[in-house]
């Protein structure tokens, strides 16, 4: 007979994936957490070149090729107003991986790790895989994590806490008064602040800052996944202080020993490269969101602003998510994301707006339905 881990028994395939499968073929998919767009002509032609030249048929250095490292260090000055050293920088195997080494390296068995409710649905999964204990968070009314009640929820045991902004699935963005709270918490209880910022660019209202320039003990996970429309690409990184990023080290060079070479030349030039794309793509998700605000809006759903990422979760009767997928529209339960999603549904709108206003009359019909 098999024998598994108890901490792989723990954790389940995604419950995303089963909505994916109860739909039909041809079924307009608002299920998905990625862009549709194509990956920047420049970020191509940068593993092209390095392919073609052959510098990508060996193992870089652990770290990530000092190039990227560099690409890296630049956006964080350029975007964020770091100082941040090429050398406290691991480029990793898409945001995922960075999250996974921030928890093997941060949380002990039996330690907490607090994280938003609802919330991305490897939080969950990758504290369970580090031997730790979940402590979900309930949202405020209007989908922001409360500094507050991430204080109230530390104890002697909690190692990490996670903040994600723009966040999956709910779309909010944090105020930079929130974020100069998260780092003091993380300075005063001295835990771990795992700032989750791989949509820091797709902010349409307010302005993204990071947990990392108010205090010390934060790690922040970033990708040019989201940004750059580059999710197959699995090219991420993690930066935070030396001690932290040496042990995060250890866990990167047995698991993946470096980033996909190609795809590290790829991330160099799209980071080093124009930034209109990045425009022009974050003014596009602008306009579906506003597109599928006035739709919610217009059948009486009632959707906390989303002022960032390409996701909304507006407050749905029950059954509303199954007549929506009847209607032949993916979208996601709220629940999948944590208990206190319950009641909620998560619509990602990287679609054009035509398949959109295609996606809202489905919604419609289906609310009608349920109401
Ligand atoms: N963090 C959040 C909040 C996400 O939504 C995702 C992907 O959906 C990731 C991290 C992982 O991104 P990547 O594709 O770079 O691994």
């Amino acid at each position: 007979m098999s024998h598994f881990s108890d901490r792989v028994e723990a954790i389940s395939i995604s419950g995303i994936r089963e909505v994916f499968e109860a739909a039909s073929d041809d079924a307009i998919n608002l299920g998905l957490g990625q862009p549709d767009f194509p990956t920047p002509a420049h970020a191509r032609r940068g593993a092209i070149e390095a392919i073609e030249a052959g510098h990508v048929d060996a193992y870089t250095s652990n770290k990530g090729t000092i190039g990227l490292r560099e690409a890296i260090a630049e956006k964080h000055a350029r975007d964020n107003d770091l100082d941040v050293d090429p050398n406290d920088i691991i480029a990793t195997a898409g945001g995922s991986e960075a999250l996974h080494l921030a928890m093997e390296a941060h949380v002990n068995e039996g330690e907490e790790v607090i994280f938003p409710d609802p919330g991305f649905v490897a939080y969950d999964a990758l504290t369970k895989l580090a031997g730790g204990t979940q402590k979900p968070v309930a949202l405020r009314d209007d989908l922001t994590l409360d500094p507050a009640a991430v204080e109230e929820a530390i104890t002697d045991d909690t190692a990490v806490f996670v903040v994600n902004s723009p966040a999956n699935p709910t779309g909010t963005v944090q105020s930079p008064e929130d974020m100069r709270e998260f780092a003091r918490i993380a300075d005063e209880h001295d835990v771990l602040c795992l700032s989750d910022e791989v949509y820091e660019q797709i902010v349409f209202e307010g302005e993204h800052r990071s947990p990392m320039e108010f205090g010390e003990n934060v790690a922040v996970v970033n990708a040019c996944s989201k940004t750059y429309s580059m999710t197959g690409w699995r090219l991420g990184w993690v930066t935070s202080t030396t001690d932290r990023i040496e042990r995060m080290l250890r866990v990167h060079q047995y698991v993946q020993a470096c980033a996909s070479a190609p795809a590290q030349y790829a991330a160099e030039a799209a980071l080093s490269g124009p930034q209109d794309v990045v425009t022009e793509m974050r003014d596009s998700f602008n306009e579906r969101r506003d597109v599928l605000l006035d739709g919610l809006a217009d059948m009486g759903l009632e959707t906390p602003t989303p002022q960032g990422a390409f996701y909304a979760m507006p407050r749905v009767p029950e059954g509303w998510v199954d007549a929506v997928i009847d209607e032949g529209v993916v979208v996601v339960p709220g629940e999948a994301f944590g208990e206190h999603g319950a009641g909620h549904a998560r619509i990602s709108y990287a679609v054009d707006v035509e398949t959109l206003k295609e996606a809202l009359d489905a919604m419609r019909a289906a609310t009608e339905r349920v109401s």
